[in-house]
Parts: C-alpha cells; sequence; structure tokens
C-alpha cells in the first residue's frame, strides 16, 4: 500500500518533470526556427478567425432568438396571481440556471428565461443585481438588453394609447411661451381630436388622487371624493379612526383600498386610551398638513401608498400611476427645511406599511415629485355652502375660481392643458366632488389646441400677470392677450 504510493508520487513527479522540459524545449524552438513562428502565427490567425465567427454566429442567433421572443411575447403570457407568479419565477430562474451551464450556444434561451423572471418579480431592480453578481456576463448584457428594449418600447407607445381616445383629445407638442432667452418653449398639450360647440364637455376625468384643503378634514367634507355633506346624518366615519368621513360606502370602501388602510390614524386611538399618546406617524403627518396649510405632502403620501395599491393589483394595466407622474411637467424644487420635514415625516407615515419606501424616498425623488405636483394640480371647489370660510392655498395650484378652493386633485390628461390668459376652455366640478370636466368656451375645431388659465385673470394688468405666471411656473406667456398688450 505503502510502496504504491509512493510509485504513484514518483511517477507524477517523472511527468511534472517531463513536462517541464517539454515547454523549455518548446519555447526554445519557438525563439529560433523562424518555420516554427510563422506556423504559430497563422494557426493564432486562423483560431482567432474561427473565434470571431463563431462570436458573430453566436450574436446573431442570439438576436434571432430575442427578436423571435420578443415579437410574440405579450403581457398575457404571465401568471396575475400571487401564487402563481412565484412558482413562474421559480420555474424561470431554475431553468435559465440549466441553460447557461451547457455554454454559450444555450445563452441567449437562458436570459429569456431570466427576462421572464424578473416580469414577475416583485422587486425586479433587486433580481437584476442578483443577477448581475451571479450569472455569466454574456447572459446578463443580453438581459440587459431586452430590458432596455422594454423601457424604450414602453416610452414610444405611451402616448399612443394615452390620453384613452374616449377622452376626445391627444398629445402634441405645441409652442408655450418663451424663455429667458426670448427662444420659444415647446411642450406637451393636449389638442382636441374632434370638433365641439360652446358649452359642451369635451372630457370628465376623475384624478389620480386628490386632497382636501387641510382646514376642512373631518368636518362635512368626504375624505375620497372631496364632497361636501349638508347634513351631519349623511357622514359615514372610517371603521377605525374618527378623523375622517366619507359620503358613501363606496367612497370608504375606495379610500380604504387606495390608500387609507395605509394611513389611517388608528394607532393612536390605541395608545389614547392608555397613558400616553405619542401621535402615530400618520397623526404626525396629518397635524403637520393642517399647521402649515401645505396639501402636497398628504397628496404625496396618498399617492404613493396608491402606487403601491396599483402594483398589487396586478391590473393588466401598462402604466401606473407613476408612469403618468413621471412624465408631467415641472419647475425643479431646491431641498429647504420644510422638504426636510416632510421627507422624514413621509418615510415614517408609510415605513410602517410599506417596506422599502425608505429607500424610495430620496431627497432628489422627493424634490421632483413635489415640484411636479406643484406645477399640475388644479384648486378643487367642491362645496356648496357659498359661506364656506376657507383661506386661499399657500402652495401653487391651477386655479381660476373665486369660489373657496375645497382642496386639490391631481389629473392624467387635464394636467396637459397648457396655459393661456385668453382660454377656450374651462374646467367646472359639476358633480360637486372631485371630477373634473372640461367645457369648450368657445367653438372649438378638431385639431385645435386646447388651453386654460392657470391663474385668475382679473383686473390685473398684463405685468401682473406675467410676475405671476413666471413666478409659479417659470412661464412667459405669449397668448394673444399678452401680445397684444405689450
Ligand atoms: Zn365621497
Ligand atoms: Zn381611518
Ligand atoms: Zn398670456
Amino acid at each position: 500500500m505503502k510502496n504504491s504510493t509512493v510509485v504513484v508520487a514518483a511517477t507524477v513527479g517523472v511527468l511534472a518533470v517531463a513536462a517541464v522540459g517539454y515547454a523549455v524545449y518548446f519555447d526554445s524552438k519557438r525563439q529560433t526556427d523562424p518555420e516554427f513562428k510563422r506556423k504559430l502565427k497563422r494557426d493564432r490567425k486562423r483560431a482567432e478567425k474561427l473565434a470571431k465567427a463563431e462570436a458573430k454566429r453566436l450574436t446573431e442567433k442570439s438576436t434571432q432568438d430575442i427578436e423571435e421572443f420578443l415579437a410574440t411575447a405579450t403581457e398575457e403570457d404571465y401568471p396575475t396571481s400571487m401564487e402563481e407568479r412565484e412558482q413562474f419565477c421559480m420555474a424561470q430562474l431554475s431553468a435559465g440556471e440549466e441553460l447557461f451551464v451547457k455554454g454559450p450556444e444555450n445563452y441567449s434561451l437562458a436570459a429569456i428565461c431570466f427576462y421572464r423572471a424578473l416580469k414577475v418579480y416583485p422587486a425586479p431592480a433587486e433580481l437584476v443585481m442578483v443577477f448581475q453578481k451571479t450569472i455569466p456576463p454574456e447572459v446578463f448584457t443580453i438581459v440587459m438588453g431586452m430590458l432596455s428594449k422594454d423601457v424604450q418600447s414602453k416610452e414610444e407607445k405611451y402616448y399612443t394609447v394615452f390620453p384613452p381616445k374616449e377622452m376626445n383629445v391627444k398629445v402634441e407638442e405645441k409652442p408655450e411661451g418663451m424663455d429667458v432667452n426670448g427662444q420659444r418653449v415647446m411642450r406637451r398639450g393636449l389638442v382636441a381630436t374632434k370638433g365641439f360647440t360652446k358649452g359642451e364637455v369635451i372630457f370628465t376625468e376623475a384624478p389620480v388622487i386628490s386632497s382636501l384643503e387641510p382646514s376642512l378634514e373631518g368636518k362635512n367634507f368626504c375624505h375620497y371624493c372631496l364632497k361636501e355633506m349638508i347634513s351631519k346624518d349623511l357622514m359615514i366615519p372610517c371603521n377605525s379612526c374618527s378623523v375622517v368621513v366619507f359620503c358613501s360606502d363606496e367612497c370608504r370602501t375606495k379610500a380604504g383600498q387606495e390608500f387609507h388602510e395605509i394611513l389611517c390614524t388608528k394607532n393612536l386611538l390605541a395608545t389614547s386610551t392608555g397613558a400616553s399618546a405619542t401621535p402615530s406617524p400618520a397623526q404626525a403627518l396629518r397635524e403637520y398638513t393642517k399647521d402649515s396649510r401645505n396639501v402636497v405632502p398628504g397628496l404625496l403620501a396618498k399617492f404613493l401608498a396608491k402606487m403601491v395599491h396599483d402594483e398589487s393589483l396586478n391590473s393588466g394595466a401598462e402604466y401606473n400611476s407613476f408612469d403618468h407622474l413621471e412624465r408631467l411637467v415641472y419647475v425643479e424644487k431646491t431641498l429647504g427645511p420644510d422638504e426636510e420635514k416632510e421627507i422624514e415625516l413621509l418615510k415614517l407615515a408609510l415605513g410602517a406599511n410599506i417596506p422599502g419606501i425608505d429607500q424610495f424616498i430620496t431627497e432628489e425623488r422627493y424634490l421632483v415629485m413635489k415640484a411636479r405636483l406643484l406645477y399640475n394640480i388644479y384648486g378643487i371647489s367642491s362645496a356648496i355652502s357659498p359661506s364656506l370660510n376657507v383661506k386661499p392655498m399657500p402652495e401653487t395650484h391651477r386655479s381660476v375660481r373665486d369660489r373657496p378652493i375645497t382642496g386639490a386633485g391631481l389629473y392624467r390628461t387635464t394636467s396637459y392643458l397648457m396655459h393661456s390668459c385668453e382660454p377656450n376652455t374651462k374646467i367646472v366640478y359639476s358633480g360637486r366632488d372631485h371630477t373634473v370636466s372640461l367645457i369648450a368656451t368657445e367653438t372649438i375645431k378638431a385639431g385645435d389646441e386646447l388651453q386654460i388659465g392657470y391663474i385668475k385673470n382679473g383686473k390685473q394688468s398684463t405685468e401682473q400677470r406675467r410676475l405671476e405666471l413666471f413666478t409659479k411656473y417659470r412661464l412667459q406667456c405669449s397668448c394673444a392677450l399678452c401680445e397684444m398688450t405689450d
């Protein structure tokens, strides 16, 4: 036994010495024999050529595989229920793994599996990071290429599916005012797709999200649709808190599902019966909005909660609330003490119920979201009572009303209306809730651009109007009225 081990070790030793000897021989031969050198060079060139051809073939195969896959892939290929999605994801991940270990020939097919796993994984960005560390770089590159194609086609498709046809408008690039250098500014605005007579309703739209003027919260105004309730008997309280009321069971249910489950201050009630009544994070946010009279932080809290709700619905809708918000114009904002406070409050109020929201609400993202809201929200006047005593909203919002503003809302399509001091449309809240109707105030032909007044145009001079438009919207209006009185 011992002997044979020695024999094996000795043999290995001999072989090793022989190999080293051969390498030395080979090397000296290479350095001295010119014919041998040329042959080596030829061999290397041939090998390089072969490798190049092989790489080209693999790339072509991969491109073809991916194109074939993308051409036939639809959203219907993916399961909708949570359990099915999880199973599907696991199956795709292991299929991808089995494929890539078989070698480059199967890289594109492996990439398709990983891409399909990403489509159903709840936190795709995290999975991408895992892929980066665990799958071959060639496969990873193909997956990333597929993702960027996805983003691109989603980007291109957006304005072909939005706004919905039945709204009678489409989005087109139009000039709006001048920039500081006197250059025309181009912006996406709304154009009518059919004609309207004066007084006709062009479209009606419910908001992505709306919020009451903070001082009206808990009074006789619906927390969901902002409707005023004339009798206290009509008020339906929240099941868990005594802070908000609703005008109907439907509004209560919708609010609960979309945002109030997350933002309800029920925790406060639970603790206030005890010795300490530390406000819950949701209550702290509510108090801040009441004190500051700022409606935007509350709107944003609801917006983010609703975004999570949209995602969990798996409704098959291609674009979620965030996709809509992301495309809206804004005037850049800088971080001030208000925003620092708001970010902190929002993280706390949403953090307990939305894991990961902490990382999502970065300073930069918060500032852009807030700026987008400030540019695009409309002041809503849903009140019936003429004597309602509400102070004007301090934050920027579009409104030409003399009636009290009862809240604010963000609308997908209405946001695209551009400003004119002599607009051809106006918005009304005919249902006395947060649903807007856009009304033609003059005859409109198909193809006409639709404008709205962002600010009141009463007895102000052109100078005053310009100053207000510039301060709020960085807009140097060049409408007919402004040009005429120049
Ligand atoms: Zn309601
Ligand atoms: Zn509640
Ligand atoms: Zn003007």
